[in-house]
């Protein structure tokens, strides 16, 4: 069912504490932690705890915990001090886009130049 946990799903396992992670941010909705394989000097996944499979399925079903993640994002780059100079937010959505995992996640990455258009 939608926002229930799904037990094969690694970001529900993160959340659960049953997989290791470099939490930056744990509140009552969300949690940010470091990409393990970052794409730049900032590199922080903000995912809401519930399971969503993608951004669109969550804004769709719980758009406060939409509007959650997005608030976090930017509170964690301000943390990050990667605010001032910008940063950017992805969600990666559908395999063809490169969501690998299907647990709504949004990507924030700072701290180097970022070009227009992505890859
Ligand atoms: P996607 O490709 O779905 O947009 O993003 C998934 C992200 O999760 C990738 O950037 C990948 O590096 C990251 N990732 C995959 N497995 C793990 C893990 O076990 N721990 C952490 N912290 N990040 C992971």
């Amino acid at each position: 069912m939608a926002g229930e946990p799904q037990a094969d799903c690694l970001f529900c396992k993160i959340v659960a504490g049953e997989v290791p992670a470099t939490i930056v941010k744990d509140t009552e909705t969300t949690v940010a932690f470091r990409d393990i394989n970052p794409q730049a000097p900032t590199h922080i996944l903000v995912i809401p705890k519930a399971h969503y499979a993608d951004a669109a399925s969550l804004a769709s079903a719980a758009p406060q915990l939409a509007a959650d993640l997005l608030r976090e994002a930017g509170e964690v780059a301000a943390e990050e001090k990667v605010d001032g100079v910008g940063y950017r937010i992805v969600f990666n959505t559908g395999s063809g886009a490169g969501q690998t995992v299907f647990h709504a996640h949004a990507h924030l990455l700072g701290g180097r130049g970022l070009e227009w258009p992505p890859g």
